[in-house]
């Protein structure tokens, strides 16, 4: 089962299964922390959050061909398993399930799941297609390690409500748990794509974080939204952001657009952005 280094690695549904099936009869309970590697302190808090909540960690690795449109970084997206391995070993993850994409997408496969509205809206509008991607994956390792906790980062704040309407939607027996974005010292949240960025641009990327505070601030002094997403656009674009996909303050659970600081009273809201510098798009959210 194990590679030469690194956590025990299975690279089959059947292993995986026969792994998760020896602890179940054992009476552990299971986690599991779906990644695409490139590992960061964000995804270790995700398998330090998991050993908080499992007796067991099963940790993935797969780049998820499905969830890449055709102009995107799927050929030059970060890649080092090795790394990845050592690291997962430091946090103990019990054990890692690597499949090639065969595994994952057998001959003939042709089913994908679409959650609607809440997977085309913000950055399914940008990325058409890549919610679908993003479902059909997680809905897959679910099913084939049934744990009773997924973790899954707030930085992807779309991507974590999507995954929890679709789990409550097709009556997947998993709890959803989400956790805090974990950023650098100037606000920058982690992210494998943020390697794209030059020295240059890695100084001006903390505006984001800084751009959807000030908006976050508006909205809790019950400020004038609009401006403020205004303001926040000039800002972006003066720290040398090519172009902004979104600036926007949304109702958390539905995603409607909430233009009225005094909105907030009535739904729980979240500040989202996303916007391209250098070759990278990053994208970050605030809660209110
Ligand atoms: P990825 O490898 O980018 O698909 O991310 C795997 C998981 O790590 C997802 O649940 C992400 O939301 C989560 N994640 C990515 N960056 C961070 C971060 N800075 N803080 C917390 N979680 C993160």
């Amino acid at each position: 089962m194990s590679d030469s280094s690194g956590p025990p690695t299975v690279r089959t549904v059947a292993d995986l299964r026969a792994a998760v099936a020896t602890w179940r009869s054992a009476g552990e309970t299971i986690a599991l922390v779906p990644t695409m590697g490139a590992l960061h302190e964000g995804h270790l808090s995700l398998v330090r959050a998991a050993h908080a909540n499992a007796s067991k960690v099963v940790a993935t690795l797969f780049v998820n061909p499905t969830q890449f449109g055709e102009n995107e970084d799927l050929s030059t997206y970060p890649r080092d398993e090795d790394r990845d391995r050592e690291l997962f070993a430091q946090e103990k993850v019990d054990l890692l399930f690597a499949p090639a994409i065969a595994q994952m997408y057998g001959e003939n496969d042709s089913t994908r799941i679409d959650v609607g509205e809440l997977g085309t809206c913000l950055d399914g509008e940008y990325r058409p297609g890549f919610f679908v991607g993003v479902a059909t994956v997680v809905a897959k390792l679910l099913l084939q390690s049934l744990p009773d906790v997924a973790l899954f980062g707030e930085k992807d704040f779309q991507q974590l409500q999507v995954i929890r309407r679709m789990v409550s939607d097709l009556h997947i027996p998993v709890e959803i748990m989400g956790v805090p974005t974990v950023r650098e010292a100037d606000g920058l949240a982690l992210s494998s794509r943020n390697a794209y960025l030059t020295p240059e641009e890695r100084e001006a990327a903390p505006a984001l974080y800084s751009v959807l505070n000030k908006i976050a601030d508006a909205a809790r002094s019950g400020g004038d939204l609009p401006a403020a997403i205004d303001d926040g656009m000039d800002e972006l674009r003066a720290a040398g952001f090519s172009s902004v996909d979104y600036l926007t303050v949304r109702n958390a659970d539905t995603f409607a657009v909430i233009d009225a600081s005094t909105d907030l009273q009535r739904f729980p809201g979240r500040v989202l952005g996303a916007a391209h510098l250098g070759k990278a798009r990053l994208i970050d959210n605030v809660k209110l």
